[in-house]
């Protein structure tokens, strides 16, 4: 124990807080690289990453000097004003992607609710009120917004909460015969993760990708990749969509993209961006330069040939580990994903136990998280040092003995 006494404890948030969340049982107080330590002092490793947020781990020095640099200078304006930050980071995303164009906003609910909105835009202006469908995914996850979370294909996520918007249909991932059936010239955008991430890191098949472009090509829909999860390196590219040579008309980013300072991104080509023309969309806090000044450090520390080649090398140790672990307890069948984002799937006497896992996970002081019941992710900083892999797989291995064992 702390000589400390904490002045609030984890028995507040249920007296305090709307009760949406079941956090764990302690609170972290302070993180560096990928270890955090609790209100009692107790040191964890951190696979988790914030859930693909923390992409340089907690407090790495250049976004905390970026901040610290920016909090002194100016931190908001409006965007009656632009502002030095979000033009810097606009041009390097562009430079760095197929964009030519970008919009800041808060979160990855925002980034899609805009992309959503510009495809309809688009399509509206260009071919009237009917051509307004949107396609998206079975188990993907677009956000919480009343529109995203329709997007969405997860309706335990969308029931309960009125009536639905309209023109949102959902098609089996990776299934090339379904979307061929669904799209139709009614269609204005195909919304997709390249890996869906909340519901088990699914990596969607090169062949599906190509023939979705392909679909949206030939029906004038605009194809929306949803890279909230998959961008910023994750992937040990700088987005997932380098990896299948697919690109699309628009793209969403966040949560890498602050590196825990709350920023997304929408990026699209200059013909489509010019549908969004002066008050047709807008954010308060969007494009804020304290977000700004932080995404521009990220972006800077992470598009660099060794962080990006380092997310690969560091993968394939995740990948070793999870094997011994395989082969020494069973529990999972197969490893997948992609760079930094790892799902580990477990077995057939397994089945709905990731939440345990993570259970005794955190008590062999170690963070990972899961995708839906069956899948067990790990998400960590994509410059966790090796000797942090090496002591949290390890952590992790004697958690999963434990419930073998039992
Ligand atoms: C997390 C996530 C979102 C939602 O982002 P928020 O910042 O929580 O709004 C959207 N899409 C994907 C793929 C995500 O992983």
């Amino acid at each position: 124990m702390s000589m400390q006494q904490p002045r609030v404890e984890r028995a507040d948030f249920d007296r305090v807080m709307v009760p949406n969340y079941a956090p764990a049982g302690f609170i972290p107080v302070r993180g560096e690289g990928s270890r955090v330590w609790d209100q009692g002092g107790r040191e964890l490793i951190d696979l988790a990453g914030g859930i693909a947020v923390n992409g340089l781990g907690h407090c790495h020095p250049a976004l905390v000097s970026a901040l610290a640099k920016q909090a002194g200078k100016l931190w908001h304006m409006s965007n009656v004003f632009t502002n030095e930050p979000a033009l810097q980071l606009a041009r390097k995303l562009a430079e760095a992607t197929f964009a030519e164009r970008v919009f800041f906003a808060n979160s990855g609910a925002e980034a899609n609710e805009a992309a959503l909105k510009l495809a309809r835009k688009v399509a509206s202006d260009r071919f009237g009120g009917n051509k307004h469908e949107i396609i998206s995914t079975v188990n993907s996850f677009h956000g919480r917004t009343i529109f995203t979370v329709n997007v969405g294909g997860q309706p335990k996520y969308s029931e309960g909460f009125g009536p639905r918007p309209e023109g949102i249909t959902h098609v089996p991932y990776n299934d090339i015969s379904a979307i061929e059936a669904a799209i139709s010239d009614s269609t204005c955008a195909v919304i997709l993760e390249p890996i869906q991430g909340e519901s088990g890191v699914l990596p969607a098949d090169q062949a599906w990708l190509k023939r979705v472009r392909e679909l949206c090509d030939q029906h004038d829909a605009l194809l929306i990749f949803d890279e909230v999860q998959t961008g910023m390196g994750r992937t040990g590219k700088l987005f997932a969509y380098e990896h299948y040579h697919v690109t699309p008309d628009i793209l969403t980013t966040a949560k890498s993209l602050g590196g825990g300072f709350p920023i997304s991104a929408m990026l699209t080509l200059e013909r489509w961006a010019g549908y969004l023309n002066v008050g047709t969309h807008g954010t308060t806090f969007g494009g804020n330069p304290l977000a700004c000044a932080v995404g521009e450090a990220v972006l800077d520390t992470i598009n660099t040939p060794e962080v990006l080649a380092g997310v690969a090398e560091r993968e394939q140790l995740f990948r070793t580990y999870l094997q011994e672990i395989i082969e020494r307890h069973g529990v999972f069948d197969r490893v997948r994903g992609k760079g930094l984002l790892i799902g580990a799937v477990l077995n057939e006497s397994w089945q709905g136990r990731a939440a345990d896992i993570l259970a005794a996970a955190e008590a062999a002081g170690v963070l990972v998280l899961m995708a839906g019941p069956n899948v067990v992710r790990f998400a960590p900083s994509l410059v966790i040092e090796p000797d942090d892999i090496r002591e949290g797989m390890q952590r992790f291995a004697a958690a999963v003995k434990s419930l073998c064992d039992n």
